[in-house]
């Protein structure tokens, strides 16, 4: 028998992350042993280096952005690393969106990165975001009603009346394609609030300029959305934290089984890699469902507990699939032919099939004078052919959010805990994202049994206040209006009381 000892499967930001909550909480008290298939810290979050100008510059080839509130939780623990000031290290960006008809050549919906960039708007370019601002009113009233996870997307949108069913499958759901994953003839299946939360939380759930100022300042480079981004990648903040907790993991090491001692009473886990079996007392799944699935079954089948094989199931069910993601340099293979239309998040329609491009000149330093570094992030579904740009290509795993999953995610819940195993991840709550996975691995940390140290492991996600989000949303839609013809400006601005109206 071991004494606390806990066994992580996985260095992604959910295994770091739960190592470093237990070492922050616990100190020494749980000896920590994290292993990890590959032979790079990261998982999801992974990074390259290119250079322009005789400029490094790090890109991130996996995930890459993050919002100050309501991700408090991972904003502060990359405080508490001491990289939230340093320039160097994390700076804020301006964001755009664009959705992008191939076939047609021309824009479906435009969100400029900068607020004086709206003087450039057509009439059809209002009109689309009269709808969209419609789609964001109806957005923060399902966030702060707070529905069933599995209410989806194509139930959602038969309730919303004000909205055209064209500009609700011809914009929204490609709109969303950046947040679900799913290809277009699936969108419809997925979690309405999935597809929602992210956008309207990051992005309207900040604090915002207080109701006294009537009038905020309204500056030529006033950015329409800010989103931080890591000079040293988002894996480099992993890499910081798990140098802070002490962590060492074992790279190359794959967990291969995983077996309850006895039949459910707790006692310690036997744990087998390429090493040997030892024991542990906790073992925290912070891998892909599917290999958690594959790990407890290897287990089960040499005299592990068969009350387990339920679970197996329910993992197994998860939809989680490869996603295969080319970097491009010097010249991008999926974005509109003028780089005029470009923005730092576009989607681009070709009948049925979506492409997503991160454009990095607008979230990086520029080079030289004023240049823009031509590097971009793609993927698509279907998947997205040869690039005479490509940089790299590689494939994360991700989930597929359909209302299917959401109850399945739901029913995992019972199971945490069970003969000492835990399941951390950002696909196992709220949006699959580096705030999602910290907060998995701080549950996980709070309800091990040992005393944890007092006012440690406290940065929660915080419930987010739906007045601070409709309250940001009618500033934006007032800022942006101030741009649009006086016959346009007033039903810019009342959209919230329009879709509250028709409840
Ligand atoms: C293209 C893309 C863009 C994204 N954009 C953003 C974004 O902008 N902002 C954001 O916050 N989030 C974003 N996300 C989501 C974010 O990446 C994830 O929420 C988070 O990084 C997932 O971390 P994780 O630890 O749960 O899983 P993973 O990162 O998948 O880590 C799991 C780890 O387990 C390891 N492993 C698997 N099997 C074993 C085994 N048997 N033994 C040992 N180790 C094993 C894997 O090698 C991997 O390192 C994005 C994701 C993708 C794919």
């Amino acid at each position: 028998m071991t004494t606390n000892r806990i066994v992580i499967v996985g260095a992604g930001a959910a295994g770091v992350f739960t190592a470093y909550r237990i070492r922050e909480m616990y100190g020494d008290a749980y000896e920590v042993l994290l292993f990890e298939a590959n032979d790079r810290v990261g998982g999801n979050t992974m990074s390259a280096t290119v250079e322009y100008g005789g400029k490094p510059y790090n890109i991130d080839c996996g995930a890459q952005f993050f919002y100050k509130n309501p991700q408090p939780s991972y904003t502060a623990l990359v405080d508490q690393l001491g990289l939230m000031d340093s320039a160097s290290e994390v700076i804020s960006a301006p964001a755009g969106f664009l959705v992008w008809d191939k076939q047609a050549n021309d824009q479906r919906l435009w969100l400029p990165s900068r607020v004086i960039e709206f003087l450039q708007y057509d009439a059809a370019d209002w009109g689309r975001l009269s709808e969209f601002l419609i789609y964001l009113a109806y957005s923060a009233e399902l966030d702060r009603s707070n529905p069933s996870w599995t209410l989806s997307i194509d139930d959602w949108f038969k309730t919303l009346h004000l909205l055209s069913d064209d500009f609700k499958e011809k914009v929204i759901k490609p709109f969303v394609y950046q947040f679900v994953s799913l290809p277009y003839s699936r969108i419809g299946e997925s979690s309405a609030l999935y597809a929602t939360t992210y956008f309207v939380r990051n992005l309207f759930g900040e604090p915002g300029t207080p109701d006294v100022d009537t009038d905020p300042p309204d500056l030529p480079g006033l950015p329409t959305f800010q989103t931080y981004q890591s000079m040293i990648g988002l894996d480099g903040i992993l890499k910081r934290a798990l140098e802070a907790a002490g962590v060492t993991p074992k790279l190359k090491t794959p967990v291969l089984a995983v077996r309850p001692d006895s039949s459910g009473a707790g006692g310690a886990l036997h744990v087998t890699t390429k090493d040997g079996v030892l024991q542990a007392d906790h073992v925290v799944f912070a891998c892909d469902p599917h290999k958690a699935a594959d790990i407890i079954e290897a287990g089960t089948s040499v005299g592990g507990v068969s009350t387990l094989l339920p679970l197996v199931t329910n993992l197994r069910g998860l939809e989680y699939i490869p996603l295969t993601i080319r970097m491009q340099k010097d010249g991008s293979c999926w974005m509109p032919p003028d780089s005029d239309d470009w923005e730092p998040a576009n989607t681009i329609v070709d009948g049925d099939d979506l492409t997503f491009s991160v454009w990095f000149g607008r979230l990086r330093p520029t080079y030289g004078l004023g240049k823009r570094i031509p590097v971009f992030k793609s993927w698509g579904a279907p998947n997205l052919g040869p690039c005479r740009h490509q940089l790299l290509e590689h494939s994360h795993f991700i989930p597929l959010p359909t209302t299917t999953f959401m109850a399945l995610r739901e029913g995992l819940k019972a199971w945490q805990g069970t003969n000492g195993m835990w399941f951390a991840g950002g696909w196992t709550n709220w949006f699959d994202s580096q705030e999602a996975a910290l907060d998995s691995a701080t549950a996980i940390a709070e309800a091990l049994p040992l005393p944890a140290k007092p006012a440690t492991g406290a940065a929660r996600m915080i419930k987010v206040q739906p007045e601070a989000i409709e309250r940001n949303l009618r500033r934006f839609a007032e800022r942006v209006a101030r741009k649009a013809p006086k016959d346009l400006q007033q039903g810019l601005t009342d959209v919230l009381e329009r879709v509250k109206g028709e409840g």
